[in-house]
């Protein structure tokens, strides 16, 4: 039986990529997802893509039960660590939901890593730990000032496993701080698809422009920034993906524990976005400038020079690409995974 990599939420978005990275790098992604934000009918996708078939297994972080009978089963190499809850809102209107699901999970996976003397873990954190920065580019020496549930959770459990790495120093673990994760397989056969409204920007404008919805709100014109418009850090989930791999690979070369930003380095704006995303569909993009979103900062964009300097990661993929690959996802997949949408 060869080595597995254990990809917790790996029927997710960003998680469902790395599998696709996974195996390119000649790893074994087995999955192990609750569902409770994503489609079983993705594990098809992927073999599609992969050429064969990713064990996928129904469980959830929190129980211990589930995740020894995993350990006990395969021969676990590794653990990529997605799975989670992710909505701010939701985490304002359920913080008790969130840190359980969050934090509870994750210390109950640590808990049966040590158990099953696993030692490998690469942690999805996000940009959010930061709060409002003091300044853009952000390198991973700034302030931690989460502004919401959401983002203590993945502060906290980033202190939990600097602190679990205290007590057992031959642990190798990465932390990786994603800025803004958009884009889709180039296949177009796996992609993002957001239950309800989307919050984000990327999906909304790509349900714009396949005509699920009607004009895009900007959410504010008078931030100081270039076009007046929010300014954040699009990175490519193939980018992203690849430097999970990039992440394991570094750890099979030495333990520790870093903790790296993962972004391009470049702003765009919310108008800029609109722009690239009519050049890749040819369509244009109904949107009206409205009033800020409470809670929103004017720019967040990171410093990605400690991710290239540690692992040789860097990301290539550009914004016209992001929009052009999620706009072939959105428009073979309006509805996304469901039968009557399959291509
Ligand atoms: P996603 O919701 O698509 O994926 C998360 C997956 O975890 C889902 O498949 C869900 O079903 C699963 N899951 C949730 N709780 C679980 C549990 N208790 N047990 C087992 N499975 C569970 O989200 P994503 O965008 O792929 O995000 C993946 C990770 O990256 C999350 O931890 C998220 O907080 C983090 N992150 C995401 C972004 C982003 O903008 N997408 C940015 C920064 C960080
Ligand atoms: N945004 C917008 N309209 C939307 C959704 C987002 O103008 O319907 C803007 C938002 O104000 C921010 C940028 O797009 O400037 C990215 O927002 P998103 O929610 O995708 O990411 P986050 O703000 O969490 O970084």
């Amino acid at each position: 039986m060869s080595p597995h990599i254990l990809v917790t939420g790996g029927a997710g978005f960003i998680g469902s990529h790395t599998c696709v990275a996974l195996a390119a790098a000649g790893y074994t992604p087995l999955i192990f997802d609750n569902f409770c934000n994503a489609d079983p009918r993705v594990v098809e996708r992927l073999e599609t893509i992969i050429g064969n078939k990713p064990v996928a297994i129904q469980g959830d972080v929190r129980s211990r039960a589930d995740l020894d009978r995993v350990f006990e089963q395969y021969r676990v190499q590794g653990v990529i660590h997605f799975a989670g809850l992710k909505a701010v809102g939701d985490s304002v209107a359920d913080p008790l939901g969130y840190y359980d699901n969050n934090v509870a999970g994750s210390v109950v996976l640590a808990q049966a890593m040590l158990a099953a003397g696993v030692d490998t873990l690469v942690f999805s954190s996000s940009a959010t730990v930061y709060g409002d920065p003091d300044q853009s580019p952000v390198p991973e020496s700034a302030a931690c000032r989460p502004a919401n549930p959401y983002g203590r959770t993945k502060r906290m459990v980033e202190e939990i496993l600097s602190d679990l790495h205290h007590a057992n120093p031959s642990w190798r673990i990465s932390v990786l701080r994603y800025f803004n994760p958009v884009g889709a397989h180039e296949s177009g056969l796996i992609g993002e698809h957001p239950r309800g409204k989307p919050n984000n920007l990327m999906p909304f404008v790509s349900q714009v422009a396949v005509g699920l919805r009607d004009k895009l709100a900007v959410h504010g014109g008078d931030y100081p920034t270039p076009d007046g418009t929010g300014v954040r850090d699009y990175v490519h989930v193939m980018d992203l993906a690849e430097g999970h791999v990039a992440a394991l690979r570094h750890s099979e070369r030495q333990p520790g524990i870093v903790t790296l930003n993962l972004g391009t380095g470049q702003g765009a704006s919310v108008l800029d976005v609109i722009k690239s995303f009519e050049r890749a569909s040819g369509k244009s993009i109904a949107h009206e400038i409205g009033p800020r979103r409470p809670g929103d900062v004017a720019a967040n964009w990171a410093d990605p020079t400690l991710a290239t300097a540690t692992l040789g990661w860097r990301a290539t993929r550009t914004l016209d690409q992001m929009c052009a690959d999620s706009w072939r996802w959105q428009q073979a997949n309006p509805n996304g995974y469901e039968p009557s949408a399959a291509r």
